[in-house]
């Protein structure tokens, strides 16, 4: 991190615009730290605006290699690490990567392109994730990812925000007066601000599957439309909850699933296991992931007014290390050079 020490220790008077999950990692690390904190979130319930509540919420930085840049991985491996130290829902089951025997290939770079990967064969895979057994007989293993539920999960932050004495007002976006530093984490909200900033669609669905068990996410790699499926735990009656997701188009509605999304994702969660068959559909939606032209996640630092945004597919994994790194450069000046950006013109 380069070091500029312009700026005094605090504590600050520190406004947060938005509270999704950027923003109450923001609002929690900078309290926890002796800040003053303030969170001011548009709207008047928790999350009915924001991205956050349609994640997966995987925490996967090593399969993101595959399509990522290498920042990603090491900011992820911290965030990772943040959690673990934060959140006890939080479940540390690695992942697992499969693809049907006409694409092996694809599988093949997948394991090319990542590092960290240990290659299972079919007794492995039997052992680790049964119900995959039957239909593939190799799959990849990352065993330091890890995934929570994002909902519980952003209750508990926000419950946490508030012990550690930040101020959450609901339902209003006026920044308060006074505050020395303004941290901007509205997500696509601040494309007035940020004309680069654009959304890309994600559609995902929510099944309750009594006959089917999966202790971690799993991806299926295909040419056309790659899925994964993340176990969410147990509903109220015991059943499995699944979330499958995602597509990836460049639209910024929010609109309900197309027909053809959810053959697609529907179809690759029966490949997977065909007890999905009998599975309930809970919801189908779409969050829009706020994004810059690289799909890098910035820190945009401009005389007091710090924008953190773009963290696009990889908001739960880099939340807390965005952070951190807040933290620190309002302390002692640090930037890390491949986030920060000090000009407005350069994001
Ligand atoms: C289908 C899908 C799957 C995903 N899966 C994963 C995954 O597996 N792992 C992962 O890490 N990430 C995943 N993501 C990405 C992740 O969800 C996003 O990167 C993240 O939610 C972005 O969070 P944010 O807080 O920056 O934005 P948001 O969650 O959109 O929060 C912004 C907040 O700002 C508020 N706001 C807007 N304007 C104002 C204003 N003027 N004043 C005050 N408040 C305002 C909004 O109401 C909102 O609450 C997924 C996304 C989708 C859609």
């Amino acid at each position: 991190m380069a070091n500029n020490s312009n700026l005094m220790s605090g504590p600050y008077k520190i406004a947060i615009r938005g509270a999704g999950v950027t923003g109450l990692w923001q609002a929690l690390t900078l309290a926890r730290r002796g800040h003053h904190v303030i969170v001011v979130e548009q709207s008047a319930e928790p999350f009915a605006d924001a991205c956050s509540p349609w994640a997966g919420a995987m925490l996967a930085p090593r399969c993101e290699e595959e399509s990522a840049e290498s920042v990603i991985t090491d900011l992820g491996l911290r965030g990772i690490q943040l959690w673990q130290g934060l959140y006890p829902g939080l479940s540390m089951n690695g992942s697992v990567v499969v693809a049907p025997a006409r694409d092996r290939k694809l599988l093949d770079r997948f394991e090319r392109m990542t590092q960290g990967a240990s290659r299972l064969d079919s007794t492995q895979l039997e052992q680790l994730e049964p119900a995959l057994a039957p239909r593939f007989d190799t799959a990849l293993f990352y065993a330091d990812e890890a995934h929570l539920d994002p909902g519980a999960a952003l209750t508990f932050l926000l419950n946490e925000v508030r012990s550690a004495g930040a101020a959450v007002q609901l339902g209003t976006s006026e920044t308060p007066e006074g505050a020395d530093f303004i941290v901007d984490c509205r997500g696509l909200g601040a494309q007035d601000m940020l004309p680069t900033l654009r959304g890309v669609r994600g559609e995902r669905i929510v099944v309750r599957a009594p006959d089917v068990s999966f202790e971690r996410p799993v991806r299926l790699l295909h040419p056309r439309f790659p899925l994964y499926l993340v176990p969410w735990g147990q509903d109220e009656t015991g059943a499995n909850v699944f979330m499958l997701g995602a597509t990836s188009i460049e639209r910024e509605d929010g609109g309900p699933v197309t027909l053809r999304s959810a053959l697609e994702l529907l179809s690759a969660a029966y490949v997977l296991d065909p007890a999905f068959g009998e599975a309930e559909i809970l919801t189908l939606g779409a969050g829009v992931r706020p994004a810059f032209p690289d799909n890098r996640p910035r820190i945009i630092t401009s005389s007091g007014y710090i924008f953190v945004n773009g963290l696009y597919r990889h908001g739960f994994l880099l939340s807390p290390v965005m952070a951190e790194l807040v933290a620190q450069h309002l302390e002692t000046g640090a930037t890390h050079p491949e986030v920060f950006i000090a000009d407005l013109g350069k994001r």
